[in-house]
């Protein structure tokens, strides 16, 4: 037995996690009453790392080899899909100077120009995953700098970091360039040959450039050609005439693409006019474009003022009006530690919590817990986000038996359950991360 928050966790056989709370919108076929939030009280058995069977608690007596939760939530493992993890943690050796789009530009520029070895990587995607790992993800999307030759060094090192991760952490990651990139057409067609090579996604920032609608046609068709999905930073700005998100859709309609295709950001849609805005979101939904929100880094970075006064805007995206429009909408972390978000920690809770205040994910919660979970899982074409018989036991036990309990403390002191058994929780300590900071 390990012993976690006075919970003992069977290490082996079949047990039955009894009186716990799931969330209607992450268990298909519950049953039972719901309480206000959404949640019904359940005993959830799981053997051999898997869930073997979810009862409605009601009035049953507790079933044999039960821990008695009290009514505590439990989620799925989280499913990270949009962070930086070759960004993280360089805040120490190359912080944003005055904590603006520009400043983080110039900033990681800079760094990744000098810094950016392969052991540089490797050491901080790992100090990265462990983070996370610790905080109850199983799933993680991360953006690579792509821009020569950054490409030659990045791919590699991810490549051996998934594998090395693989069974802890599933990992996915996405180019990263300017769209100007694109324009250099004969890189270009190496790098997404690259970015296939690794089973990865082709992504790319996308800015108001004059021959923009020519550079997405090149996009989706090298994608459609080599098979790819898609993965955009679209309109990361309180701009109302940045409307990449609208050419993308267009361009995605044009090209009748199948692959799968995110969209990140959309900050400057929440600035444009309700009639415009209705036009592209009808766009969006017709192309099947799936969106996540990255609520922390743009509270850190959008209305920066360089008068330094109040910012007057969360700077998010327009999430309740797309998900009326039956849009997928997925919610992130982003950067970490880095010049474009000085803090955050690849814990999806937290990111959960800032986003519920930040966006009003409540009133009524609805299925917005899928937004951490099972959206993302669905956008990354990959298991997991929901707790369902047959899948596996990655969970995570909170204290909090209610919305409201869960969201108002770190809980830090979480129980990560993977393929049923409890995992080790230690966070790296920051010290180890010295050495790659002189
Ligand atoms: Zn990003």
């Amino acid at each position: 037995m390990s012993a976690s928050m006075t919970l003992e966790i069977p290490t082996s056989g079949w047990y039955v996690l009894g009186n716990a709370r799931l969330h209607a919108s992450l268990t298909p076929g519950l049953d039972g009453p719901l309480d206000r939030d959404g949640f019904a009280t359940v005993d959830i058995a799981v053997a051999d790392g898997k869930v073997t069977g979810i009862a409605s608690r009601g009035a049953r007596p507790p079933p044999p080899r039960a821990t008695d939760l009290a009514g505590r939530i439990v989620l799925p493992c989280f499913i990270d899909c949009h962070t930086h993890i070759d960004k993280g943690h360089i805040w120490q050796r190359m912080p944003n100077p005055d904590g603006s789009f520009m400043g983080a530009l110039d900033a990681v520029d800079a760094d990744r120009l000098v810094r950016w070895n392969a052991d540089d990587l490797a050491r901080r995607m790992e100090f990265s995953l462990r983070c996370a790992y610790v905080h109850g993800t199983s799933a993680l999307r991360t953006h690579l700098d792509s821009v020569a030759p950054q490409e030659g060094i990045s791919w590699p090192v991810f490549e051996q970091v998934r594998e090395s991760w693989r069974g802890r952490i599933a990992l996915q990651a996405a180019s990263l360039v300017g769209i100007e990139r694109v324009r250099e057409t004969a890189w270009f067609d190496r790098l997404a040959a690259r970015v296939a090579t690794a089973n990865g996604i082709l992504g790319a920032v996308t800015y108001m450039v004059p021959d923009l609608e020519t550079l997405l046609d090149r996009i989706f068709r090298t994608a459609a050609e080599r098979g790819l999905d898609l993965d955009f930073h679209a309109d990361e700005t309180d701009d109302t005439s940045a409307v990449s998100l609208r050419l993308i859709a267009e361009a995605a309609l044009r090209h009748r693409f199948e692959g799968k295709i995110l969209v990140g950001h959309c900050c400057a849609l929440a600035r444009q006019p309700d009639r415009e805005v209705r036009q592209t979101l009808d766009k969006v939904a017709a192309a099947g474009i799936s969106v996540v929100s990255l609520p922390m880094c743009n509270l850190y970075l959008q209305d920066r003022r360089q008068d330094r006064t109040t910012p007057r805007w969360r700077g998010v995206t327009l999430v309740h009006e797309m998900r009326v429009r039956g849009i997928p909408v997925a919610i992130a972390s982003d950067n970490t530690r880095d010049p474009f978000h000085a803090y955050g920690d690849l814990d999806m809770l937290e990111v959960h919590r800032m986003a519920t205040r930040i966006l009003h994910l409540d009133h009524p919660i609805g299925d917005w817990p899928k937004a951490a979970t099972a959206t993302p899982a669905a956008i990354m074409g990959i298991e997991g986000g929901t707790v369902s018989v047959g899948g596996t036991a990655d969970l995570v036990i909170f204290k909090g038996r209610s919305w409201t309990e869960l969201l108002s403390r770190p809980e830090s002191d979480r129980i990560v359950l993977r393929a049923g058994k409890a995992i080790e929780r230690v966070l790296p300590d920051y010290a180890e991360l010295d050495g790659l900071m002189g």
